[in-house]
């Protein structure tokens, strides 16, 4: 054992102490993972240092040939880890196995309900990493240095897993980083070499660097600091050892992709789906693009990692390389690999760089393709990445104009054919049931499914049989702002402007309503009489077959949920005067008409507009006043 210096005892962080608990507690049923998340990381490190080398050759030190080796010492009960990638220096240590550096994890761990079922549920949105190493070890010992750092910069790290770790300065001769896992008792299995060989392959098969194992499985000796050094101990590579992304897509087997799709995304689940391509001609590149299963827990987080893990001719450039998809793609994983750019772009030339932007828009109709390909032949799967991602690609009509229709016919919607409020029904179902003489797509925004589905607006809808996407969404009201058409169909907020039901209405129909709304001319007079500056226009509605009246938005004025939107925000929103329409025929109404008394005329006034703005999900200015005026009916109509 060599000399150790500067030795200190660190806490981990609280939310470190967290992980790994949940981990420990949730994971012992899947445990043989860890292999996978270490070996993960070693190939990781072996991408940057492959990085770094471009500029700085010295980094490789002679020793080019990066791999990853394991080996195990059955009496020790010790599997032992090796990579000669970049490794970590002092400062790396403590920053990267003390705490967890991914934003939102405080307001994560906060979730954890104790329950271990629901818990170990949401360890998968995390992702577990180098902690993984506790489920099997009582104790890990990591030896690291970092490449270009004299030997006497190698630094250990050591841990029980449980409050803190100690670090301390030792001699380390060789690059890179070993970690030995004191294996706890009832994990000796992992002290194996047929074991690890299958755990290899099983998970880490598609690793683009050799992972070696001593090539005589039964009486491998680890060689650590202490452990005799058995004579000349020969190797044997047990992964295949190419990068999976340039082998053809026939010889890639669907498991293959999959281990592969959790080692880039730091996923824990399998992916919905995959689109692997190889593109030659103008550009020539390689991309394979994952459409994960399920949402991190930090996908709303401004900082979340975003973007694909950039290769240039097969070297490792950078992660999160995000200019190579739209925003509202963010959640979708892969690599890319290109043969056009050099290998020393960094993230201000892709920004600048034509190439880019051709590449962009191919790789961005690949996933529009693929998710088509999804919703056509996996609607059970496409179910689940709508409810995981669906709001996210809601934001793209605003975003990427080019595809508009193609995003739009993605979208899934709850409407009135449903009562569960689920949203499953695409442009082109809504269309295809269109009713004979419907040439528009109909849709209101709310709240909540359950404040619209009774909603008045949707009377003469229910009446005439016309199905309407109910919008229930934050973002709804704002994507519809974007969205004016599909298929060359409109867009019809039934809630908004003079509502023309076009063809759908017969020539009688449309004789009758003018018919009405000429009769009802000094009915109108006296409505706007009393309602005064509380409304725009008051008017005979064609929207109500039971309500008494209903409000309507001005063609123009921004709906509810935008208005509460930007007053959240802390925006000044211009008052927007609502349209007043009336169902002559409703009894009230009758009654109003017969009314000769002006202040009972101006009481049930205010009380048929409060009562239209409560139906619309909206609040009363003044609700007291409301309060007020109905009680005095009631005690006139008991009196
Ligand atoms: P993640 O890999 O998701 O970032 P981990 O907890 O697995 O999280 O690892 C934390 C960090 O520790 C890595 O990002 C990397 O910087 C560093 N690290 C882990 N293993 C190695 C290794 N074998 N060589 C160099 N650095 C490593």
């Amino acid at each position: 054992m060599s000399v150790e210096t500067q030795k200190e005892t660190l806490g981990f962080q609280t939310e470190v102490k967290q992980l790994l608990h949940l981990m420990i507690h949730s994971l012992y049923s899947n445990k043989e993972i860890f292999l996978r998340e270490l070996i993960s990381n070693a190939s990781d490190a072996a991408d940057k240092l492959r990085f770094e080398a471009l500029a700085k050759p010295e980094l490789l030190e002679g020793g080019a040939e990066l791999k990853i080796r394991l080996s195990f010492d059955k009496d020790a009960k010790t599997v032992t880890l090796e990579d000669n990638g970049i490794g970590m220096s002092r400062e790396e240590v403590i920053a990267h196995l003390g705490t967890i550096a991914k934003s939102g994890t405080a307001d994560f761990m906060k979730n954890l309900t104790g329950d271990q079922k629901k818990d170990s549920h949401l360890i998968g949105q995390f992702g577990v990493g180098f902690y993984s190493a506790f489920i099997v070890a009582d104790k890990v010992d990591v030896f690291t240095r970092r490449a270009g750092s004299p030997a006497s910069e190698g630094v250990h790290w050591s841990s029980k897993g449980e409050g803190d770790f100690e670090v301390a300065t030792i001699d380390k001769v060789e690059r890179g980083t070993r970690i030995v896992l004191h294996l706890k008792s009832g994990e000796e299995e992992f002290a194996d070499g047929w074991r690890l060989r299958n755990v290899v392959k099983k998970y880490s098969d598609h690793i683009a660097l050799p992972i070696e194992l001593p090539k005589d499985p039964i009486s491998s000796q680890e060689h650590g600091e202490e452990a005799d050094k058995p004579a000349e101990q020969e190797w044997e590579t047990v992964n295949r050892a190419s990068a999976l992304w340039t082998r053809g897509r026939t010889e890639v087997k669907d498991e293959e992709y999959q281990e592969f799709y959790k080692h880039v995304a730091h996923d824990f689940e399998n992916p919905l789906s995959w689109s692997h391509n190889k593109v030659e001609g103008k550009l020539e590149y390689t991309s394979l693009l994952y459409v994960p299963g399920r949402a991190p827990f930090d996908l709303y987080q401004r900082e979340a990692p975003k973007g694909l893990k950039l290769y240039v001719q097969r070297v490792f450039i950078m992660d999160q390389a995000d200019e190579f998809l739209p925003l509202y793609l963010r959640f979708i994983k892969g690599v890319v690999d290109s043969n056009d750019l050099s290998l020393n772009v960094s993230r201000e030339i892709l920004q600048k760089d034509p190439v880019i932007d051709a590449m962009k828009s191919a790789l961005t109709k690949r996933v529009l393709d693929m998710l088509e390909k999804l919703a056509k032949n996996e609607p059970e799967q496409y179910k689940q990445f709508w409810k995981a991602f669906g709001q996210v690609l809601k934001e793209g009509p605003a975003e990427d104009f080019a595809n508009k229709e193609k995003i739009a016919g993605l979208l899934r919607f709850a409407s009135t054919q449903g009562d569960d409020g689920e949203q499953s029904v695409g442009l082109a179902d809504y269309i295809g049931r269109m009713k004979e003489g419907q040439d528009k797509v109909y849709f209101l925004t709310g709240e909540t499914f359950a404040q619209i589905k009774n909603s008045p607006h949707l009377e003469v809808f229910r009446k005439k049989g016309i199905e309407v996407l109910l919008l229930t969404d934050r973002i709804d009201e704002w994507l519809m702002s974007y969205l004016t058409e599909f298929d060359g169909k409109h867009f019809v907020d039934v809630a908004r402007g003079d509502l023309d039901l076009g063809k759908l209405d017969s020539e009688e129909d449309k004789k009758a309503q003018e018919e009405v709304a000429k009769a009802k001319e000094g009915l109108l007079e006296r409505l706007k009489g009393a309602l005064g500056e509380q409304v725009a226009e008051v008017r005979v509605s064609h929207r109500l077959t039971d309500s008494p009246a209903i409000l309507a938005i001005g063609e123009q004025d921004l709906g509810l949920q935008m208005r509460q939107i930007l007053e959240a925000s802390g925006q000044k929103v211009p008052d927007a005067k609502p349209i007043f329409e009336i169902n002559p025929q409703h009894p009230l109404i009758e009654k109003l008409d017969a009314e000769a008394d002006e202040d009972r005329f101006a009481d049930l006034s205010h009380i048929l507009f409060d009562q239209a703005a409560l139906a619309a999900g909206d609040s009363l200015k003044d609700p007291a006043a409301y309060v007020q005026r109905l009680n005095k009916l009631l005690v006139e109509l008991s009196a």
